[in-house]
């Protein structure tokens, strides 16, 4: 709010300033304008003044030189004079009424003569109208200039009196009466009046004051602009101011302001525009920021979570693969203590799971304080632990560390004033005696744990090869699954995957099984994986789940994109591309119906030559899914090379999310892998409560034992066709509906 005040105050001080050049700009037209107006006026002005001079001024001069007749001959007859004066009088467009010679103040000549007569003879100096302006004229040797004056003969006149002078001496006068109409018509003044209020005025030469002589009517105000008319010794004054008065504002000056007010307007957009582009990348800049900072907190923190266990916070089974192997690979020794806690499974059922946790805890703390601190420690899942000893396989010394454990499994056995009786049993394996693998001295600390068992727990045992003979062994177990292979033992168990915006099916995983469930995949697939026959076996998937999707379709039944789990033995070998795409055509079945599950573990070898095929598979029409997102080295950095279209995050790091209460951590590295273009899928979603919590995380897909379990292919589909809601999918779609109404751009 407060920004946006700051962002309009700065935008609105550009506009004025802008908008005030243009005013500059404005004003100097104006003045112009008015001066061109003035100059105008000023023209007219000289045209009347022309007029008035060449109708008054050029008479008077005229008149004036009859004074050179008087020189010459002091006697001028009536007949003379009226010779001259009808010169000057045919001229004057009736102009002139009459021209009157005054010999001293004595009327002695009149012209026109006949209609005049009766006034020769009459001395003006008796004549009180009179008197005083012939006096004048006769003292000051001045012209005397009256107007408008009523006339004895009637109408109205201007008289001019001009006196002749000769040989230096005052003679007498000649008066000239001009018809005051017609003398203001022929002047022009009216036509000026037109368009300017005028006045006419001159000065009384007894009192000197201004006497207007004609106006228009009007009121001229300060601005108005005079004009002198000389008439021979006397002035008038023309004046003229513009009705409308001077006319600054022209179209030109509208325009100026039109035009500034829409430049600055622009301005004040542009400003505002610049200004919030700015904020705008700032708060861009920042998000990005955020987001940087994000995502390395997610990549220490998931590097953490690899290796951790998000209960008890000592060292996981990853970090346990990862220690061992690296001593192994120098070439070094040590003791794999493999802890199985005893009947730990009564202490959940009677006090709880939460309690459990607990006591998990409580137990993990022992386990570190029995031990050096060059020893680790690490939970292996479950109840079970690790203790791994480095450079010791003397059974003395092991036995040593064995001791102190027991001791401190003992003195944590007190959680919230309940005493637990805690004991383990211990399988030990050592290197390099009994292998130099890590899965086969699991495997043979496994084995040598489960005789503690067997002999009445709370026991250590090392391993010893007699041991192996009374376990299932891997050769055993490589037969059988060549068996089931040659008499197709094999079946595919389909998991639906719900869209978490409509709640319905959106795709099935695959998942093998042996049909007589005997042993899981969990189991079988690691050890196919090392032998090599995941390849045939991963072969009968495909086809199995085209043949199943052609079956389907052909009952009319619905059907989704099927999801297959794929080794990284299978995508290193390039046929796959090619004979998935055979395997596709003669079913005449659409690529995108056909997901591909890989794992991180692609990277580990040949990582270049998977890539490839990843991107020919994608290329072909296949979606691609990393799958078991956060269990491994999960680093963010290989989302941005390596070619897929979504990730699964696995339920481990669902378990953790869900644990730490709060779904932004969860919500940070989905956005994250939005903004790197992928969808995601939250795995291993079992009970309501965790997927009450997240649905609203911005997750694309769920999938997990609260949608449905893995099912036959015949148990998918109702007899209609229609898939199979279990109880939860309608629950799932109402908390849909009621928690993303309104929401839709997820998938976008
Ligand atoms: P995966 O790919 O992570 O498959 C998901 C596993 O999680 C499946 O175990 C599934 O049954 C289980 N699961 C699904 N929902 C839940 C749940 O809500 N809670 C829990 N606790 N588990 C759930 P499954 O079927 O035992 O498969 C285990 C692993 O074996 C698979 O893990 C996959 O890595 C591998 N596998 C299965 N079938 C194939 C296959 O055809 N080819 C290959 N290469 N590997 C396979
Ligand atoms: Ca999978
Ligand atoms: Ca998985």
């Amino acid at each position: 709010m407060n920004k946006n005040i700051t962002k309009i105050l700065f935008s609105g001080i550009v506009f004025i300033l802008v908008l005030g050049m243009f005013a500059i700009v404005a004003n100097f037209e104006h003045t112009l304008s008015i001066e061109r107006h003035k100059q105008d006026a000023k023209d007219a002005l000289l045209m009347t003044q022309t007029n008035l001079e060449s109708i008054i001024t050029s008479r008077m001069i005229s008149m004036a030189s009859i004074a050179a007749y008087v020189e010459i001959d002091n006697e001028i007859s009536q007949l003379e004079y009226s010779s001259f004066a009808k010169n000057i009088y045919a001229s004057s467009d009736e102009v002139v009424k009459s021209m009157t010679f005054i010999t001293d103040t004595t009327i002695t000549h009149i012209y026109p003569y006949e209609e005049n007569k009766s006034a020769i003879g009459i001395d003006l100096a008796t004549e009180p109208s009179q008197r005083e302006l012939i006096l004048y004229a006769k003292n000051n040797l001045k012209a005397v200039f009256t107007a408008p004056v009523n006339l004895v003969e009637g109408g109205i006149g201007i008289i001019v009196r001009i006196p002749v002078v000769v040989n230096n001496a005052y003679y007498g006068q000649v008066a000239i009466i001009f018809d005051y109409d017609k003398t203001i018509a022929a002047s022009g003044i009216e036509e000026l009046s037109d368009e300017y209020i005028v006045e006419l005025a001159g000065f009384d030469s007894l009192s000197g004051e201004k006497t207007t002589i004609w106006n228009s009517g009007g009121d001229l105000g300060r601005d108005s602009i005079t004009q002198e008319v000389d008439l021979y010794g006397s002035t008038l004054t023309l004046t003229v101011m513009p009705r409308e008065g001077w006319l600054g504002i022209t179209v030109l000056n509208y325009m100026i302001w039109f035009i500034g007010l829409i430049v600055s307007l622009l301005a004040f957009m542009g400003m505002y525009k610049v200004i919030s582009f700015n904020e705008d990348l700032k708060v861009a800049n920042e998000e990005l920021e955020n987001t940087i900072d994000r995502l390395q907190q997610s990549e220490a923190y998931i590097t953490y979570m690899a290796e951790h266990d998000a209960l008890t916070e000592i060292y996981n089974r990853r970090k346990f693969v990862n220690v061992l192997e690296t001593q192994l690979s120098s070439g070094k020794t040590g003791s794999v203590l493999l802890l199985d806690i005893d009947n730990f499974k009564n202490i959940n059922d009677t006090l709880g799971h939460v309690y459990g946790d607990k006591v998990l805890i409580s137990i993990s703390k022992g386990l570190i304080d029995a031990v050096d601190d060059n020893v680790y420690v690490f939970r292996f899942g479950g109840d079970e632990f690790i203790v791994l000893l480095m450079d010791e396989t003397d059974t003395e010394c092991v036995d040593i560390c064995v001791k102190n454990i027991v001791k401190h499994l003992k003195l944590s056995n007190e959680v919230e004033q309940i005493k637990n009786h805690i004991t383990a049993s211990i399988g030990i394996s050592r290197f390099p005696i009994n292998g130099n693998t890590v899965e086969e001295l699991l495997l043979k600390a496994d084995i040598a744990m489960y005789s503690a068992k067997k002999s009445g727990k709370n026991k250590r045992e090392f391993f010893f090869e007699d041991l192996i003979s009374n376990f299932e062994n891997r050769v055993n177990i490589e037969k059988r699954l060549r068996d089931a292979l040659e008499l197709n033992e094999f079946m595919i168990y389909y998991q639906p995957i719900i869209d978490s915006m409509t709640g319905e099916i959106s795709s099935f995983e695959a998942l093998i099984r042996l049909k007589d469930l005997s042993m899981p995949p969990m189991v079988f697939i690691p050890i196919a994986e090392e032998n090599g026959m995941i390849v045939p076996i991963g072969k009968w998937v495909i086809k199995e789940v085209l043949d199943q999707l052609q079956k389907w379709e052909a009952s009319g039944f619905e059907i989704k994109p099927v999801a297959i789990n794929l080794s990284p033995r299978q995508i290193y070998d390039a046929t796959i591309v090619d004979f998935i795409k055979e395997e596709l055509a003669s079913r005449k079945i659409e690529p995108s119906m056909i997901e591909i599950e890989i794992t991180e573990s692609v990277l580990i070898d040949n990582k270049e030559e998977n890539m490839k095929v990843l991107a020919l598979l994608k290329k072909l029409g296949l979606i691609i899914s990393l799958d078991d997102f956060g269990t491994g080295y999960s680093s963010l950095n290989y989302l941005t090379y390596m070619p897929v279209d979504k990730i699964k995050l696995d339920k481990t790091l669902k378990d953790r999310f869900i644990d730490m209460e709060d779904t932004k951590m969860i919500d940070g590295l989905i956005s994250i892998a939005h903004g790197l273009n992928l969808e995601v899928v939250i795995e291993g979603v079992e009970e309501p409560s965790e997927f009450e919590k997240l649905i609203v995380t911005n997750c694309d897909y769920m999938q997990g034992y609260c949608f449905g379990r893995p099912s036959p292919a015949d148990q998918i589909h109702d007899s209609h066709g229609r898939f199979v809601y279990r109880s939860t999918s309608k629950w799932v779609k109402d908390s849909i509906i009621s928690d993303k109404s309104g929401e839709s751009t997820k998938h976008e």
